[in-house]
C-alpha cells in the first residue's frame, strides 16, 4: 500500500525547529529576521496568498511588513521601492508577490532584488547558483519537496526522476535540484514527445502543470514516488466526480470547488509514496520562506 507524504506533519517539525532558532538568533542579535512582501494591485488571490504569508511569520516569531502599491504602480516606482528595501538593513528578506499587473516587468523587478536578499530565489544570481549547488537556500516549492523526501528518509541518489513543468518557480530549479541530489533527471514540457514513454520509466514524478489529473496511471511506473505540485480550482462538479477520490468531492460539497492536483488519484495505489492535494507539497511552501528568511538573516549578519 502506498504511503501519503504529510507536507502538514513536515511543515509543522520545520515550523517548531524555526521557533527555536528565531528566538535563539533574537538573543544572540537582539532583533528578529524581517521579511518584506511587495503587493503591487488588489489581486484577491495574490493578496489571500500575502496575508497568509504574513500570519505564519507572526506565529513563528518573525518580523514581517507588507509594503502595498496601486495597480498604476510604474516600473520605477515599483524599483524604487526594492531599493529601499535593498538599502535597508532592518530589511532580511524581500518578495515581490507574483504575477504582477499586467505592463510591469516582472524581469526587471526579480533583477533589482539584491541576491542576498532574494527570499523567493527568483533573481537570475541566485537561479544561478542553484544550477552550480552553491545556494544555501532554494525556491520555496522544490526546496519543500526536498525536505518532503527527506522527512520520510527518501533517498533519490540514481533514480529516474521526471519533472513535467519548467517554470523559474518550480520545475527548472527542481531538476537541477533533484540533479544535485543524484538523480538522473529528465524536464519535460509541452513539447515533450512521447511523454507517456518518459513517465513510465521514472522512479519519481514531480508533476508541476497546471491541469488537473493530468498524469494518468497509465502513465505511472507501478512503485514510483508521486509528487504532486499542482493546485488546480475546479469547480465542475462532473469532472471532479470523474476521478473518485473523497477528499475533492467532500470540498466541492461543501464550497463548490475543489482544489485538485495534477497527477489522477487513481495512479496512487500503484505508487510507493505520494503526496496529496491539498496537505502535500503546499502546506510546505509558506513554511519554506521562513526558512529562507533566518537563513538570509544569518548569512548577512553571521549570526
Ligand atoms: P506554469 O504555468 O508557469 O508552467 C507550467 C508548465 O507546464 C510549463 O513548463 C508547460 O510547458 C508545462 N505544461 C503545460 N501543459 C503541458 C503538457 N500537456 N505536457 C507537458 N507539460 C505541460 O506553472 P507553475 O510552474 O507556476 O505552476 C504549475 C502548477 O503548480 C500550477 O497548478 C500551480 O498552481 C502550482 N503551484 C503550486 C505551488 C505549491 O506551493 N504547491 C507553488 C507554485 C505553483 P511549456 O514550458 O512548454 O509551456
Amino acid at each position: 500500500m502506498a504511503t501519503i507524504l504529510d507536507g502538514k506533519i513536515v511543515a509543522e517539525t520545520i515550523q517548531a525547529g524555526l521557533v527555536q532558532e528565531i528566538a535563539s538568533c533574537k538573543a544572540r542579535t537582539g532583533r528578529v529576521p524581517g521579511l518584506d512582501v511587495i503587493i503591487v494591485g488588489s489581486d484577491p488571490a495574490s493578496q489571500a496568498y500575502v496575508k497568509s504569508k504574513e500570519k505564519l511569520a507572526q506565529k513563528l516569531g518573525l518580523r514581517s511588513s507588507l509594503i502595498e502599491l496601486p495597480a498604476s504602480a510604474t516600473d520605477s516606482e515599483l524599483l524604487a521601492t526594492i531599493t529601499r528595501l535593498n538599502d535597508d538593513p532592518q530589511t532580511d528578506a524581500i518578495l515581490v508577490q507574483l504575477p504582477l499587473p499586467a505592463g510591469l516587468d516582472t524581469w526587471r523587478a526579480l533583477d533589482a532584488i539584491a541576491p542576498g536578499k532574494d527570499v523567493d530565489c527568483f533573481n537570475p544570481v541566485s537561479q544561478g547558483m542553484i544550477l552550480l549547488n552553491r545556494s544555501a537556500i532554494f525556491p520555496c516549492t522544490p526546496a519543500g519537496i526536498l525536505r518532503i523526501l527527506d522527512h520520510y528518509s527518501l533517498d533519490i541518489a540514481g533514480l529516474n526522476a521526471a519533472v513535467i513543468g519548467r517554470s523559474f518557480i518550480v520545475g527548472k530549479p527542481m531538476s537541477l535540484m533533484l540533479s544535485n541530489r543524484h538523480a538522473t533527471v529528465t524536464l519535460c514540457h509541452s513539447k515533450a514527445r512521447d511523454l507517456e514513454r518518459v513517465l513510465r520509466q521514472a522512479d519519481i514524478i514531480v508533476a508541476a502543470i497546471g491541469k488537473p489529473g493530468f498524469v494518468t496511471p497509465a502513465m505511472v511506473k507501478p512503485g514510483a514516488i508521486l509528487i504532486d505540485v499542482g493546485i488546480n480550482h475546479v469547480a465542475d462538479g462532473a469532472l471532479i466526480e470523474s476521478f473518485h477520490y473523497e477528499p475533492w468531492r467532500t470540498s466541492f460539497a461543501k464550497k463548490g470547488f475543489a482544489l485538485v492536483g495534477d497527477i489522477h488519484p487513481g495512479a496512487f495505489n500503484a505508487s510507493s509514496y505520494y503526496t496529496p492535494v491539498p496537505g502535500g507539497v503546499g502546506a510546505l511552501t509558506p513554511t519554506m520562506l521562513m526558512v529562507n528568511t533566518l537563513e538570509l538573516f544569518k548569512q548577512r549578519l553571521h549570526a
